[in-house]
């Protein structure tokens, strides 16, 4: 796109802009906000906006408080589903310190050092992640519940559903702001929804996948429902998830996964890759599945991989060479969930990635056959691991590897692993209602 300062004062002019929303994404995936009037724009744009860094979790420890935020002129964009007149827009934003140097815990920053690293390598990462989310009813105190009313299922077109609508003004919505709607469909579980769009360059689409959210969550409330891309919000259905679409080209523009030479249609680069994200797959799921609730979704009988395998012609396991070929050559990892933060999600997948590269590694045999239909034994000769468990097991598997302590940086490593290991504690020592249902009566 290439705006320019004097561009952005123009649109925000003519287009009646009053409020300027400057956005960034703290350490686990939540996107923060600093608002300012019209009269601060130029300012803004000059990188001089200053917020205190010190109350964002993960960011900066008390004596370096003071940040300051560098818009990223490109993603200027005006917020459909605000008021019509004072308009509010908004930008992405990279994270300084007062030095004028990039905050190495800014994930937005962290994954743009793994993008350069490709970049070096002559790659372009392009990422396409597929979203699900239910849409559930609020209470008379306008909180979320888990309650829905509709009793469609995939694919299913049908008038009695509220969902409908509101999806279809997502999509609407979405399409305003430049986001290219491949698909939007009704999921397995009654009230679960999707809304794929076009994959693109990596950082384009993680900041997409915030607005996304961002976007469905507000015109779910304003049809009445609320959006939640909580991973397993009810035991017995299918959990939602994201799954993440990835594929490396090269300065020409094409696709360097493919080889119409394998027997795949598969080149070396890809298989690397593949192996790459196996090699490393225990130790980033905690980055991936991020928490406690990640891993009620990662369960046999809901579509969920729960083995590291790959495979070219079956849809259940953890990674899948989609049939398309030519541009859409891709693997898709389908562990992934919403609670991710989606930079440091794509940043330790392009890592692995980029590890079975130089390393050139190589993945084990593909599974041609269900692996929940193997026993145990048959899973063992064929070298098939299990994803963690639970946060814990991942948490401890990520603390062994240096592979993540690499991507993240040793602080926001420390931070990750404290912070996980806090919520663990906090969550296993809590008496579920599932055991005083088990226990209580009986002993
Ligand atoms: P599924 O069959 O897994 O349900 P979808 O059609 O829902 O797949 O989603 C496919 C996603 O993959 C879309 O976001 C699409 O843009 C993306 N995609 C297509 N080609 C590529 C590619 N070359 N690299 C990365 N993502 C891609
Ligand atoms: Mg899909
Ligand atoms: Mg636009
Ligand atoms: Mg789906
Ligand atoms: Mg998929």
């Amino acid at each position: 796109m290439g705006y320019t300062k004097q561009k952005i004062l123009n649109m925000a002019e003519t287009e009646d802009v009053e409020f300027i929303r400057l956005q960034f994404t703290d350490l686990f995936g939540t996107l923060k906000n600093v608002a300012i009037t019209k009269s601060q724009l130029a300012k803004a744009l000059d990188n001089k906006i200053m917020f205190d860094g010190s109350s964002i979790e993960g960011f900066a420890r008390i004596e370096e408080s003071d940040m300051y935020l560098y818009p990223d002129y490109d993603t200027f964009e005006i917020l459909p589903f605000r008021p019509h007149q004072g308009k509010v827009a908004r930008m992405i934003c990279d994270v300084y310190k007062p030095d004028g140097t990039q905050l190495e815990n800014d994930p937005r920053y962290i994954l743009k050092k793994v993008l350069k690293e490709a970049e070096d390598m002559g790659y372009e990462f392009n990422v396409g992640p597929e979203c699900e989310f239910f849409l559930f009813h609020t209470d008379d105190y306008g909180n979320p519940t888990t309650i829905s009313h509709e009793k469609g299922s995939y694919f299913d077109l049908g008038p009695t559903d509220l969902g409908e609508n509101a999806r279809r003004d997502m999509v609407l919505n979405l399409e305003e702001m430049g986001f290219e709607v491949e698909a939007s469909h009704h999921e397995v579980a009654p009230a679960q929804h999707e809304i794929d769009f076009k994959y693109g360059e990596a950082l384009e689409t993680a900041d997409k996948i915030m607005t996304y959210k961002l976007t469905v969550k507000t015109i779910a409330k304003r049809h009445g429902l609320y959006a939640s891309f909580m991973p397993k919000p009810k035991y017995g259905m299918c959990g939602s998830g994201m799954h993440i679409n990835m594929s490396l080209f090269n300065k020409e523009g094409q696709n360097i996964f493919v080889d119409e030479n394998d027997k795949n249609g598969l080149s070396k680069e890809a298989y690397n890759f593949i192996a790459g994200l196996m090699k490393h797959m225990r130790s980033m799921t905690a980055i991936i599945n991020p928490i406690v609730n990640s891993y009620k979704r990662l369960v046999p009988g809901y579509e969920a991989p729960t083995y590291i395998a790959w495979s070219a012609t079956n849809r259940s396991p953890l990674i899948r060479v989609p049939a398309a070929r030519g541009l859409g050559t891709r693997v898709e990892l389908r562990s992934p969930d919403c609670a991710t933060n989606p930079y440091l999600a794509i940043a330790v997948c392009l890592a692995a990635g980029l590890d079975g590269i130089k390393n050139n590694l190589q993945p084990v045999e593909s599974i041609q056959r269900d692996i929940y239909s193997m026993t145990d034994e048959e899973r063992d000769e064929a070298g098939i691991e299990n994803l963690p468990k639970n946060l814990y097991e991942a948490i401890q598997e990520m603390r062994k590897s240096d592979f993540v302590k690499g991507v993240l940086g040793k602080e926001v490593f420390k931070k990750y692993i404290k912070a996980k290991e806090e919520e663990w504690m906090e969550y296993t020592s809590q008496v579920t209602d599932w055991e005083i249902d088990r226990y209580l009566g009986r002993i």
